[in-house]
């Protein structure tokens, strides 16, 4: 469920302790811009090792490249974005804010949805026991009434967008009569297309420029190396080419923090696979990404899958992942069966053949695809949105303060270790630098020694630090060291030779990987 305080209490989290800062800021910032800092960027870096391992070193048939942002302009015709890559856009002209008419609908249904689940839990807090979900959801009159509503309104939209309708698209917004969340005004625009591709000139005489795209998505770099990367790699159907990189898109609608940008990562996968296997592959790379997700034990509820109001003309299937974001149930990740579409495309355009020769069917064929392509920053930002916590904590005198506590999975915690000398002399600090020293080359630690040990303490805290590692007299002593657990604020005793160990079991991504299923 949509959480707008928590969802400000995260943007102001991500920024104080150098998760995120706007871009530019001492300039005012450049809008749907955003800059990774200290602590930002090593959660980035974890969550593309997560992924980016979790299809080249997992899978013996998938491999990854890393192709460049900027392409011969032909490949935006080929692949459509010259021509279609629209969004349709709307303007209230009281608030002068424009907004995506698609959006707009899709919250309005959204929020029809919402009523019902208010119902639902209306009904079984005065029923309790004897509620039973199913027979409330087939025969309460008020429940039914909205189902039929947001049905009628999808199959309306649906059509709208298949057929490209802008006229029916606002004439959607006005008979449901969506107001503007600024102004409360019913006072719209027409409908208009707005091509989201950013565009600059190639070359340094700007007169005899060539117009080239920052690409408006990784995946075109894949399509287009598909023979080299097959051929040099002698890859056999089926194979998949991974990538991780940047994209651009002049996005209309950029208010939703690092949810929307306009220049983002993508981590992208195409599959290549032999005509007529698109829906067992599909079904396959659902569940995997799926169990990707899940291994994180993000908890209950987060995900869901959502199928496509509008599929483009050569997909066969396309599914979204959902995360239950802080503002609301949104796309995650895109699964999609694009047929042979972009390949086909890319013979028609440059003129090459792009075939496979299958020595199994004595055959030559354009290969289809099953795409899976998720934002990086989308990642990261369902990863800081769900670890965040404000726990109140009982004193020992009586009072109560809050925590809060960021509670990653330790796998992708920038920092594993804090490494902390209770106090800055009587050799302390040169024994903690002992213990970082052997640390160091395997786990991304942080010495500190500033403040009470309670601050420091909390300040992992706060930066999801999974283990904080304490060096008192006794370790001068005896070699051992408190070690203080993040989730549960447990403090044990053990020997510096066991710290490895502990660390070890919970940060490896062993675990997460041997949860995914490979075939
Ligand atoms: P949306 O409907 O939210 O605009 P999309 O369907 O256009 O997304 P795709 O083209 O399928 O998105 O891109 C794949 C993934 O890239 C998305 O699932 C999302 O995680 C990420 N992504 C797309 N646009 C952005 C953006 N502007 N900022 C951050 N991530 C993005």
């Amino acid at each position: 469920m949509a959480n707008p305080e928590i969802f400000k209490k995260v943007i102001a989290h991500a920024k104080e302790y150098g998760f995120i800062f706007q871009s530019s800021e001492i300039y005012d910032g450049l809008s749907a811009v955003y800059d990774y800092g200290q602590n930002g960027v090593e959660l980035k870096n974890n969550i593309k090792k997560y992924w980016w391992d979790s299809m080249v070193k997992l899978n013996e048939n998938i491999v990854g490249i890393d192709s460049a942002i900027f392409m011969h302009p032909e490949v935006w015709k080929a692949s459509g974005h010259v021509g279609a890559f629209n969004d349709p856009l709307i303007d209230n002209k009281d608030s002068k804010k424009r907004y995506r008419a698609d959006v707009l609908i899709e919250e309005h249904r959204e929020k029809i949805q919402e009523k019902i689940d208010k119902e639902v839990e209306k009904a079984q807090a005065k029923y309790a026991d004897k509620f039973d979900k199913d027979t409330f959801l087939a025969t309460n009159a008020r429940v039914l009434e909205r189902k039929q509503k947001i049905d009628s309104l999808t199959e309306r939209f649906q059509n709208a967008l298949n057929s490209n309708n802008l006229e029916e698209l606002k004439q959607i917004i006005v008979d449901e009569e969506i107001v503007c969340p600024i102004s409360g005004s019913k006072n719209w625009t027409d409908v208009r297309q707005f091509n989201l591709m950013f565009d600059t000139k190639l070359g340094s005489v700007s007169e005899e420029a060539d117009i080239i795209y920052l690409r408006p998505e990784t995946a075109q770099g894949i399509f287009v190396n598909y023979l080299n990367v097959q051929k040099t790699g002698r890859m056999k159907l089926p194979f998949g080419i991974a990538q991780i990189g940047k994209a651009f898109r002049n996005e209309i609608v950029a208010r939703q923090f690092i949810f929307r940008m306009r220049e983002f990562e993508q981590m992208e996968m195409q599959f290549f696979i032999r005509p007529g296997e698109q829906e067992s592959w599909f079904e396959h790379w659902k569940k995997v990404r799926m169990q990707w997700h899940l291994a994180l034990e993000p908890g209950n509820g987060k995900y869901r899958f959502h199928d496509h109001d509008k599929l483009a003309h050569y997909a066969t299937a396309a599914t979204d992942i959902e995360f239950d974001f802080p503002i609301g149930f949104k796309e995650l990740e895109g699964i999609h069966s694009r047929s042979d579409f972009d390949l086909s495309q890319h013979q028609k355009f440059s003129g090459k053949k792009i075939q496979y020769f299958d020595p199994e069917t004595n055959t030559s064929y354009v290969p289809f695809v099953i795409e899976t392509s998720i934002g990086l920053d989308r990642m990261f930002l369902s990863v800081l949105s769900n670890s965040f916590g404000e726990e109140k904590i009982d004193k020992e005198d009586g009072s109560s303060e809050i925590r809060t506590v960021l509670k990653i999975h330790p796998a992708l915690a920038p920092i594993k270790a804090a490494i902390l000398p209770l106090i800055k002399k009587d050799g302390l600090p040169e024994k903690a630098y002992q213990i970082l020293n052997l640390l160091k080359f395997d786990y991304n630690c942080q010495y500190e020694e500033k403040d009470s040990i309670g601050k420091r303490y909390r300040r992992h805290d706060a930066i999801g630090t999974p283990f904080c590692i304490t060096i008192d007299h006794q370790t001068l002593e005896d070699n051992s060291v408190t070690i203080r657990y993040r989730d549960t604020m447990l403090q044990e005793r053990i020997s510096v030779d066991n710290i490895k160990a502990i660390i070890e079991e919970k940060v490896n991504m062993r675990k997460l990987f041997e949860k995914i299923e490979n075939r």
